[in-house]
């Protein structure tokens, strides 16, 4: 039985719903890549089909619009599958059960993929009818934008033709988003420098914790702490009072993308000064929790003396800590054009220790390629003065604020004729596929908005009715605009 056919717009919701009835986990798009397909040949529309996944259905210009800059409507085919545990949903084989309550849509038990579900939805509409006026349209659905965008890594542009890009993946109404950062991780890695550990050394375990963290892309402008930055200084402190001492194993983080909450280090230090150096890293502990008494009021630090430990290292500590001190963390830069937006940062998401080897790991962003180069370039010549290795990956192009956008100065004169009121123009310190859109030809002019969303990527997941058919009366007011 269908639930949402009684939701107006008719055609969005009616075509939102048959998307929620198929599997579309990102690398499960065999299914909903069809359906694309078919709604194309059922209509006679010209699509390609590419080999990384991504369906592109162009549609010409509706009378008068023949001279009217086209638009590509851009949104992903794949959607963050996840369920309650316990509920037994195979999320690769299994429609979801979709409700409505009050102005809200969900899926019972799992998320809803209105990310980006309901982008989808509106194109088809918009491709569907025959009374919309527009202009010239490539409708552009990537694959796997959840995983690292990968249908946008690899899109050939020249299978489009227009140059406006209308992005449909943004989650709040009102909020044009006009710029993102690109970013890569970088892994830093230093060796032992020793085989053995001399006699007459206590071990001792120093642990860093009660750190709030946080995503590394949208909150690191807080100026909140990393805890194996703050290692770095307090195992630094405890160098001072006897430097002859070593790092046995390091550990911090899970994800090179969050900032990291605890790290624990074991270190092996000369007996006689064991105390004068515990007591050294408790006083810089001290500091620092003052210093980050607003941002992180609930650091703590504690050491344990252990019987024996695990040598995955042996670092001089005095190597390893001022290898951490140096490399940088936090916000390198702020945006000239938007105040307040972080345009290039770093983050340590993870500290290791395995096989001889220490490894910082960070996740590099910025909106200004050369400046990610650059950031790039000083970790690796860091780790180079400590006789390192450094490996690159993931790298992916931002989107630089443009001083001059034709779409968004159209896109804001339509909101405020619908709306009565400005749209807030913002870049974001996070990664979008229009990236790799400007990358691929600079003179893609983009705009991304989305209707209100709740809690994507989790089984709360929640999209707003009344903003979507706003959303989408909207698109049509944008389309219809000679501009
Ligand atoms: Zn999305």
């Amino acid at each position: 039985m269908r639930k949402l056919s009684s939701l107006e717009p008719q055609k969005v919701f009616g075509f939102f719903e048959d998307i929620t009835q198929i599997p579309h986990g990102s690398y499960n798009l065999d299914g909903i890549k069809q359906y694309l397909i078919d709604f194309a040949v059922s209509r006679k529309l010209e699509y390609v089909a590419d080999d990384v996944g991504n369906v592109i259905i162009k549609k010409p210009a509706t009378s008068g619009y023949e001279n009217v800059p086209g638009i590509i409507i851009q949104g992903h085919m794949d959607m963050v599958a996840v369920c309650d545990e316990g509920s037994g949903i195979d999320m690769k084989t299994s429609p979801l059960d979709v409700f409505v309550e009050g102005d809200l849509i969900g899926a019972r038990h799992t998320s809803l993929g209105g990310d980006d579900g309901i982008a989808v939805a509106m194109a088809l509409a918009i491709l569907d009818s025959d009374d919309i006026p527009h202009p010239s349209l490539d409708v552009v659905i990537t694959a796997n934008e959840e995983t690292g965008m990968e249908g946008a890594y690899g899109l050939d542009i020249s299978n489009v033709n227009n140059r406006r890009l209308l992005n449909i993946d943004s989650e709040d109404e009102g909020i044009f988003t006009v710029g993102c950062a690109g970013g890569a991780r970088v892994k830093c890695t230093i060796s032992s420098d020793t085989d053995s550990i001399p006699d007459g050394f206590t071990i001792l375990e120093c642990k860093v914790s009660g750190l709030l963290g946080g995503h590394s892309g949208t909150m690191i402008g807080l100026g909140r702490a990393n805890a194996g930055k703050l290692m770095g200084r307090i195992l630094g402190a405890g160098c001072k009072v006897n430097s002859n001492a070593f790092l046995l194993k390091l550990t911090g983080g899970t994800a090179d993308n969050a900032i990291m909450l605890e790290s624990i280090a074991t270190i092996a230090v000369p007996s006689a000064d064991s105390g004068a150096f515990g007591s050294a890293m408790m006083d810089e502990c001290k500091i620092i929790a003052k210093e980050y008494a607003d941002t992180d009021p609930g650091i703590t630090f504690c050491v344990t003396t252990l019987d024996n430990a695990v040598n995955e290292v042996k670092i001089s500590l005095k190597r390893a800590s001022d290898f951490l001190n140096e490399l940088p963390f936090g916000v390198i830069a702020m945006s000239k054009d938007i105040e307040g937006l972080v345009q290039t940062s770093l983050n340590l998401g993870i500290l290791k220790s395995e096989s001889g080897e220490m490894t910082a790991e960070f996740s590099v962003r910025s909106s200004i390629g050369s400046e990610r180069d650059e950031l790039i370039e000083r970790l690796k010549k860091i780790t180079e003065g400590f006789g390192g290795t450094n490996k690159v990956t993931g790298v992916y192009p931002g989107w630089e604020y443009k001083t001059e956008s034709p779409l968004r100065d159209k896109m804001i004169k339509v909101f405020k004729d619908m709306y009565g009121y400005e749209p807030k123009v913002e870049a974001i310190h996070a990664g979008l596929e229009c990236g790799f859109f400007m990358d691929k030809a600079s003179d893609i002019d983009a705009v991304s908005i989305g209707p209100d969303m709740q809690d994507i990527h989790t089984t709360s997941e929640r999209l707003s009715i009344s903003s979507t058919a706003r959303t989408y009366e909207y698109v049509l007011k944008v389309l219809a605009d000679k501009d």
